[in-house]
């Protein structure tokens, strides 16, 4: 198990540097935060971020292993994380996860709602089963999380805060991402409403809307209508790499962000995604 950790992920750094010593007294020190989709991409680099400023990192995934490997290494930079495998499209088991957290962790100050996965295709080419497996994880992947956690942190009084991961895609209508864009801009508008609710009763909700990401979002994806899979993929993870951040630089683009609770947070390298993304687009 270290043999994996060391191999395959960021190895912990166990002494701190002077600036990192003075952002650990920072917005986020001594904080809770629950990550969802924390095992991989943006996600892991936003544990490390929190976890690098003195927060404890819950982090949450469908992929166990991948969890608990997040978990073990932001322990090593603030000690008292922990990690639960979960799938955040079942409504319940978020219901569960919150219950758990609250026992034994306590109420969190941060939650973001992150997981999600790539279904993509033109819209002729997608079937309503494409559309029932991106809806549930993106779009009640976050209805979830937030509806499991939000009355926790209206209960203890505001001061908690609500990330929600939508995309650049919510704003750029594409025929290779649809399915996927609709549900990041459903996201997108979830948390504006919501913010408006909870603004009120002391709790923040922020969108995030990341550009290209050069993460396994595309290796993970499922490509409809796109020509030969391993080919779509091997063309759009080219475009994520030579266009895209890192998810370590994305990650320290979000925490420095939400500090000061904006309404969209918006990291994107490119200045015309949607050229790139339409290079994508099939032939007319
Ligand atoms: P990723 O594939 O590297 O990580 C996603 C993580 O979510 C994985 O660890 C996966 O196991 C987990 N996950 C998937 N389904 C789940 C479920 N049902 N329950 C719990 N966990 C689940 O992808 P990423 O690029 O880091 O994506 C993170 C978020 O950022 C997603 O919401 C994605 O849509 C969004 N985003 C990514 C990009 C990009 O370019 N990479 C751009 C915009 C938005």
């Amino acid at each position: 198990f270290v043999d994996e950790i060391e191999s395959g992920a960021p190895r912990p750094r166990r002494a701190l540097t002077a600036q990192q010593a003075r952002r650990h007294g920072g917005a986020f020190a001594g904080q809770l935060a629950v990550v969802t989709g924390a095992g991989s991409g943006i996600g892991r680099a936003v544990s490390f971020e929190l976890a690098e400023r003195g927060t404890r990192v819950i982090a949450v995934d469908i992929d166990e292993d991948a969890a608990s490997r997040t978990a073990y290494l932001c322990g090593h930079l603030t000690p008292g994380s922990d990690f639960r495998k979960v799938d955040v499209g079942d409504a319940e088991a978020m219901e569960k996860l919150a219950a758990w957290v609250r026992s034994e962790h306590g109420v969190p100050d941060l939650v973001v709602n992150n997981a999600g996965i790539g279904v993509a295709g033109p819209f002729l080419e997608t079937s309503e089963r494409d559309w029932d497996r991106v809806v549930r994880v993106n779009l009640w992947g976050v209805v979830n999380g937030c509806r499991a956690f939000a009355p926790l942190l209206v209960d203890a009084g505001g001061g908690g805060r609500i990330v929600n991961t939508a995309s650049a895609a919510a704003f750029i209508p594409s025929r290779v991402f649809g399915p996927y864009a609709t549900t990041k801009a459903a996201v997108l508008m979830l948390s504006r409403t919501l913010r408006g609710e909870l603004a009120g009763r002391g709790v923040s909700v922020t969108a995030v809307c990341p550009g290209l990401i050069n993460t396994g979002i595309i290796d993970n994806a499922h490509l409809s209508g796109m020509g030969k899979e391993t080919a779509a993929k091997k063309r759009l993870n080219r475009l994520y790499r030579l266009r895209g951040y890192t998810p370590e630089k994305a990650a320290t683009r979000i925490v420095n962000a939400i500090e000061n609770d904006p309404e969209i947070v918006p990291v994107t390298a490119e200045a015309h995604l949607g050229l790139a993304l339409s290079r994508f687009a099939p032939k007319a």
